[in-house]
């Protein structure tokens, strides 16, 4: 059946399709288009469409499907600008235009960037990329692995400008979403595995010239910090301490790379992010607190200056990755109103921060942590459990989380109705030993043999709905792989997640019922949107294609032989490669 004749349902609704046409095409992110990586600048990956809904998610249907031809692990999500989708592939990172006004929308250009294949054994864990940036004028950004920032003219997929931000040759790629603020595109760096200096930095988005950069470790001039780091906390005030809390010049590949998600509060002018791994992940080779890996950091994106930082993860010894994403968030907390910043990382626990001023206002576990007991709000500090310690005993068992965290980079969503956020979550925990590695600049620098294994129950993820003002779940659903892709809330009440084994759920955002739920081509990774279409209908759409760290085995073919290959995640997911197999499709949903 043409789909142009379900759409022609009267005057009202062409009046609708023409509103809803002009006010998009302007690309002003409207409640219909989804114009940025978590829709908004505060990452909430919310949406306030309704017309799918508790009642009729259940017939919700395929309305038409895309390939990217591309077999790697697909993170992030497409953006909706006006009546034109945007799509994002893995290495080697194309970039299709898709008609969003014509049946099946068909393909307005695609951009195929010429990238060395030399650059794909150097991405730590698959060849991801998390999607593209739009700026009003018309451009679109993205990251390209082997180490550029590229620039397309959004109208017709023609490069207006390539800059060199990385360089693969010495370790360092390219991952992570950009962010557009004001006129400036600022794109982060990869590498924590091959002893990357991380850093940020700002390009004009009409010329690619260098605005800024800032480094994650180094002196308090590289770092853009002037003054103290956070007033907060003892352990974060003093001069230099991306120097001092390092051994020797250890700071100069101590890692801290800055592959995660960035939001940005224009009231405030800050923009947030944080960092990984210090440099090697063997903690006997970099005694101190490694400053600032593991660190929350909030800038002025006009000049790169840091407003506050705080370190998560003091002296890493788990390669707990700081990097996952910061919600922007008003929340109530003891009857006051707090601006509020959202922070499930890694480590475990779950932070509510003042972003105004960096302080810790809740911080708790969202899973069964047990290498600190809390962490100390006094001192802003975890509290470590003795017996986990790699410094004083080479080789510990049983640490929870295993070093890909209770969650990675799959992002949470919130919803400001239920004020509650939605958590797709690992299960996972890991034996690890530290072994001695020497810095070489293009060569892994891991230093680590790490086995991984399913968490207490032996279910390897949940999906859980959390209270940041006490820092409790509400609710969880049990997943029997982890819940490795994002979220998203919509305003009628809905949560949608993919899981690895390939649903695609649509679940009650206040009691977690499932409501409906289809099966995709492969594993999902990616994150659910949702958009009004030109025929004034809603539709959901998702990336299927599995990868990353938990789906290496398939992305790269390894087999379940070795459990401590893909750096320890074979030994929790070993078994995967006989339940999916690769892909790269895009899904979309409607009535
Ligand atoms: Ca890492």
């Amino acid at each position: 059946m043409n789909r142009f004749k379900l759409w022609s349902g009267g005057l009202a609704t062409s009046l609708m399709v023409l509103v809803t046409a002009s006010a998009a095409a302007q690309g002003t992110g409207g409640a219909g288009e989804w114009t940025m990586t978590g829709r908004t600048p505060d990452l909430q990956r919310y949406s306030p469409l309704t017309q799918i809904n508790k009642a009729n998610v259940k017939s919700l249907k395929a309305a038409w499907s895309f390939s990217t031809g591309v077999l790697n692990g697909h993170e992030g999500n497409p953006l909706v600008i006006g009546n034109v989708m945007y799509v994002h592939s893995a290495f080697p990172n194309i970039v299709f235009a898709l008609d969003l006004t014509k049946e099946g929308a068909p393909m307005i250009w695609k951009h195929v960037p010429a990238q060395p294949a030399e650059a794909k054994p150097i991405a730590c864990c698959d060849l991801v990329n998390r999607g593209v940036a739009y700026h009003p004028s018309g451009k679109l950004f993205i990251e390209l692995l082997a180490g550029d920032l590229l620039a397309l003219d959004a109208k017709t997929g023609k490069q207006l400008w390539r800059v060199p931000n990385a360089d693969y040759k010495t370790g360092s790629t390219m991952t992570n979403a950009p962010i557009v603020i004001k006129d400036l595109v600022i794109a982060g760096i990869s590498g924590g595995e091959f002893g990357v200096r991380g850093r940020v930095t700002a390009y004009d988005v009409n010329s690619g010239k260098e605005v800024w950069r800032a480094y994650s470790t180094g002196p308090d001039a590289d770092v853009k910090i002037v003054g103290d780091a956070n007033p907060n906390y003892a352990s974060h005030r003093g001069k230099d301490l991306g120097v001092s809390t390092w051994q020797g010049d250890e700071w100069q590949h101590g890692g801290g790379t800055t592959w995660g998600w960035y939001s940005y509060d224009p009231q405030l002018n800050l923009f947030y992010y944080s960092s990984g791994n210090p440099g090697t992940w063997n903690p006997d080779q970099r005694p101190g607190d490694n400053k600032w890996s593991m660190t929350i950091f909030a800038r002025n994106p006009d000049n790169g200056e840091a407003k506050w930082l705080y370190q998560m993860t003091p002296h890493d010894e788990w390669d707990y990755d700081g990097v996952n994403e910061n919600v922007l968030v008003d929340l109530t907390i003891g009857g006051k109103p707090v601006k509020a910043l959202v922070h499930f990382d890694r480590n475990g626990f779950g932070y509510t921060v003042d972003r105004t001023n960096g302080k810790v206002l809740v911080a708790e576990p969202y899973g069964p942590v047990n290498w600190a007991s809390k962490v100390d709000l006094a001192t802003g500090l975890p509290v470590r459990n003795p017996q986990y310690g790699t410094t004083s005993k080479k080789n510990t068992e049983g640490i929870c989380p295993a070093a890909i965290g209770f969650k990675d980079q799959q992002p949470s969503a919130y919803s400001p109705q239920t004020k509650l956020f939605y958590v797709p979550t690992n299960n996972i925990c890991m034996d690890y030993e530290g072994v001695e590695v020497k810095y070489s600049a293009g060569q892994p620098y891991v230093g680590a043999i790490v086995r991984m294994f399913p968490g207490p129950g032996g279910n390897r993820g949940r999906f859980i709905a959390w209270d940041p003002t006490v820092g409790k779940a509400k609710w969880e659903v049990k997943e029997n792989l982890a819940a490795y892709g994002g979220a998203l809330a919509t305003a009628s009440g809905l949560v949608f997640y993919g899981t690895m084994e390939g649903w695609l759920k649509a679940v009650d955002a206040t009691t977690g019922t499932l409501l409906w739920k289809f099966k995709t081509p492969s594993g999902i990774i990616g994150n659910p949107m949702t958009y009004l279409g030109p025929d004034g209908k809603q539709y959901v759409a998702v990336l299927s294609g599995v990868g990353g760290w938990a789906g290496a085995g398939v992305a790269l073919g390894i087999g379940p032989e070795d459990p401590t290959a893909a750096l320890g995640a074979i030994g929790a997911f070993g078994d995967y490669i006989n339940i999916s197999n690769a892909g790269g499709t895009l899904l979309v949903f409607g009535m």
